[in-house]
């Protein structure tokens, strides 16, 4: 287990070339600690991970939308050092499918595992001390209209890949 990692809350105070090769962070409470080890988080020309406006990520997010990262199962390394890791079966999902969700009991989302895509995790940024620009947009068609648009981030109308806002 890597050193319990300190950053400040200005994303802007931690430069993307810190995190060439991984980023770690951790929930609010400190117990879960996520790695991710991959050397092209915030160097790919299209971003990555998503923006999802759907009613179940943003009832987790608490907010008008999560910050997501779907990646390689083997990409990411999740420690549980207080034993607080919790998950919860949501299958009140558009696929009917079952989305395992983990969560921090003591204080936050943490990370997804859709059965509908076995080989990754959806990482929740949020706990991350520096969010990658997002290549996409998912479930656009439930944004609120108040907000405003991300330039060069697709916007798909529901599913990622799917149809675009739009077409
Ligand atoms: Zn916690
Ligand atoms: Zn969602």
């Amino acid at each position: 287990m890597p050193d319990q990692p300190t950053y400040t809350g200005n994303p802007n105070s931690h430069p993307p070339s810190s995190f060439s090769t991984n980023l770690s962070g951790t929930c609010l409470c400190g117990s879960i600690l996520v790695t991710i080890k991959d050397d092209s988080l915030f160097d790919s020309p299209n971003g990555r991970g998503h923006l999802c406006h759907c009613a179940n990520c943003r009832k987790v997010a608490g907010s008008y939308v999560s910050s997501n990262l779907a990646i390689e199962k083997e990409k990411v390394e999740i420690w549980d050092q207080k034993g607080t890791l919790k998950e919860y079966e949501d299958w009140a999902t558009g696929s009917g499918k079952c989305v395992v969700r983990k969560f921090c009991g003591n204080c936050g989302p943490i990370a997804s595992y859709a059965q509908a895509s076995p080989d990754k995790v959806i990482l929740k940024m949020g706990i991350f001390p520096r969010i990658p620009k997002p290549e996409a947009e998912s479930f656009a068609l439930h944004r609120h209209d108040w907000q405003g648009t991300h330039e060069g981030v697709a916007q798909f109308e529901i599913a990622r890949g799917g149809k675009k806002l739009g077409e």
